[in-house]
């Protein structure tokens, strides 16, 4: 099958179809660029078991793309905050989540990740949806004078005027990348095939609510640790397990592999009753994943440019990677609608996309109009202060941060005058939906 697409027509493809790729889709639309995404799923709607925190910031943008309300309506407010040891003593009782409603002007939600995919998707208008592929698996990215050619595995080819991957941490489209720079200079330094190194793995699973809603906690011990947060219909278990050696490469864990490590965790507190071999016999969907981390060097190459997972990855601990994959498509389809609002000429040539991709990558990368770099510092901080990786980690868990204060001192001086900094799309102008004691630092309406 061949798309033949408009001779002229400025047209996006967009490589994959996680919460980056469609919020990509919902912002290029909201701009009036034509775009394709291609999927290599059979199903944009799985059920893997995961949460997602969203975090006020990009419950804005979800405002701006027309979907907030639907999405308060199936978002889990997170209340209450404790953290144990793994012998369930209670050591600290926060006030974080208060604290970020005061700040930000709204609580952080919890999402079942595939509710949240199914709402983005069933956002988007029918004829919209159809721009929408699956079972189309990227296979190669030809790029010339006046475009890309994307192939796929299944021999179909797509051509457009630049290609956004959001394949994921694992990403092809890095890849295609990597090999495109070598191949025009193999002395060229570029990202290593495998640019993320993970330290940590993550087992995870959601299961029937089986403690009150509204609940955000965590429980610190050596080398493992665990995050629970529950719904008013589910609960979410992230269980944390340091690895013994750190590794760049995919590992695929087995069902029994699964089975053997939530064997170690059997005892360990949710709550202040509920142990994690309480709800394993009730858990719908688990698995493992190695968290790796960093943030590629390389963002763009000619035509190609890379959103979330793709070009960065956290650890889990403090629900960022996906609020920052967000950010990215804000800053880069900014870029792009000005960038096509000043064009006379019909497309835009390879220059001027060039000019914007480094712009958004420029932006995105700088320490102090943007949050990435810190987020990705803070979220590795995080998972190795709750898994006491050091004595200073131990003592800043158990005691220096263990003080109710502390999370107000933590919002207060680190985490609101970042998340302070998020971009809105600048090219729709809504009234502000949340607003607390830190002011946005840019607004959605003039
Ligand atoms: C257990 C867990 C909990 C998390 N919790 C949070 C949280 O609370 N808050 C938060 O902000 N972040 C969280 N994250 C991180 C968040 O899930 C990611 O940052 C986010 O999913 C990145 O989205 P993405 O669309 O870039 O990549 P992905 O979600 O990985 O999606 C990539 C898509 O590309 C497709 N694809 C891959 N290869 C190809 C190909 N060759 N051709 C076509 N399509 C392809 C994939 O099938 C997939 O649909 C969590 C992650 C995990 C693992």
């Amino acid at each position: 099958m061949a798309d033949s697409g408009t001779p002229h027509a400025f047209k996006v493809i967009i490589i994959g179809c996680g919460p980056i790729g469609l919020a990509t889709a919902h912002a290029l639309h909201a701009a009036g660029i034509e775009f394709v995404l291609l999927e290599r799923r059979e199903k944009i709607v799985e059920d893997s078991g995961a949460s997602i925190i969203v975090w006020p910031h990009t419950l804005r943008v979800l405002h701006q793309l027309g979907i907030l309300e639907q999405a308060l309506e199936i978002g889990d407010e997170l209340i209450h905050h404790l953290t144990f040891n793994a012998e369930g003593h209670a050591f600290s009782a926060g006030r974080r989540w208060e604290r970020v409603r005061l700040n930000h002007g709204h609580w952080a939600l919890a999402f079942h990740r595939s509710e949240l995919l199914e709402l983005m998707y069933n956002a988007l208008p029918l004829q919209v949806r159809q721009n929408i592929h699956t079972g189309k698996d990227l296979a190669g990215i030809e790029m010339n004078e006046g475009g890309v050619n994307v192939t796929c595995s299944d021999g179909s080819t797509y051509h457009g005027s630049m290609v956004i991957g959001a394949d994921g941490a694992h990403s092809k489209t890095r890849r295609l990348m990597r090999s495109l720079a070598l191949t025009s200079d193999p002395s060229r330094c570029w990202d290593p095939e495998h640019p993320f190194v993970a330290s940590y793995r993550l087992l995870f699973g959601s299961f029937p609510t089986a403690s009150e809603p509204g609940q955000g906690y965590d429980t610190h011990s050596q080398d493992k640790s665990i995050a629970y947060f529950s719904g008013k219909r589910r609960g979410w278990a992230f269980m944390y397990d340091k690895l013994p050696k750190p590794t760049c490469e995919r590992t695929e864990y087995t069902s029994d592999d699964t089975e053997s490590l939530a064997q170690e965790f059997a005892g360990y507190h949710l709550t202040e009753t509920l142990r994690v071999k309480d709800v394993w016999p009730t858990m719908q969907v688990k698995g493992i994943t190695d968290l790796h981390e960093g943030i590629v060097q390389h963002w763009s190459i000619g035509r190609i440019v890379l959103v979330g997972d793709s070009c960065h990855k956290f650890t889990t601990h403090l629900g960022l990677g996906c609020n920052e994959g967000i950010q990215d498509v804000v800053v880069l389809c900014n870029g792009l609608r000005r960038l096509l609002g000043k064009s006379t000429k019909g497309s835009p040539g390879l220059s001027s996309l060039e000019e914007v991709f480094q712009a958004y990558e420029q932006l995105r990368k700088d320490p102090i109009q943007s949050s990435l770099i810190f987020d990705l510092e803070t979220s590795g901080f995080e998972t190795r202060m709750h898994t006491w990786s050091s004595y200073s980690n131990w003592i800043l868990s158990r005691y220096l941060t263990a003080p109710s204060f502390m999370d107000n001192v933590v919002l207060d001086f680190a985490i609101s005058p970042q998340f302070q900094k998020a971009r809105v799309l600048d090219y729709i102008n809504k009234a502000e939906p949340m607003n607390g004691k830190f002011p946005w630092l840019h607004n959605m309406s003039p």
